[in-house]
């Protein structure tokens, strides 16, 4: 499969130093068993099945594992795909990318930095002004509504 020429999408195949580091137990412990097979094991929730597909809340969107600051909804969008859709991370340094080559397709999976934890797929056919469609996971995030 072809990557879209002139994507802004870069990849890294080394895992940098977590913040946070659990070991697997820990993250049964601390996770429900949904958001442990998404966010440990690379899951994916079925489609329109998140709690915040269609979440309109003022806010910021953080891991649901560690607490990591993630997407702000300034950048979520309705995508029609049935998971969480956002143009942007709320800082760049926030998701680490990495090729994913599972279901005989060229992916390119998004991870929380901070954690290491899967939170779902970046594609090149996303809205202005960015053009990509970070697709997550409902169950990888967590909204913190804005105080207004
Ligand atoms: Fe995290």
């Amino acid at each position: 499969m072809l990557r879209s020429r002139g994507s802004k999408t870069a990849t890294t195949e080394q895992d940098a130093p977590r913040d946070v580091s659990l070991s697997e137990g820990e993250w049964r412990g601390r996770l429900t068993p949904a958001q442990y097979r998404v966010l440990r094991k690379a899951g994916t929730e079925p489609a329109f099945s998140g709690q915040y597909v269609d979440c309109h809340t003022d806010g910021t969107y953080r891991c649901a594992a560690c607490g990591a600051e993630l997407f702000s909804s300034d950048a979520k969008f309705d995508s029609g795909s049935g998971w969480p859709s956002f143009t942007e991370p709320a800082v760049a340094s926030a998701v680490e990318l990495h090729s994913d080559r599972s279901l005989g397709t060229e992916r390119t999976e998004v991870v929380c930095r901070a954690c290491g934890s899967h939170l779902g797929h970046v594609f090149d056919d996303g809205p202005r002004p960015t053009g990509q469609r970070y697709c997550i996971n409902s169950c990888s995030l967590t909204i913190d509504p804005e105080q207004r």
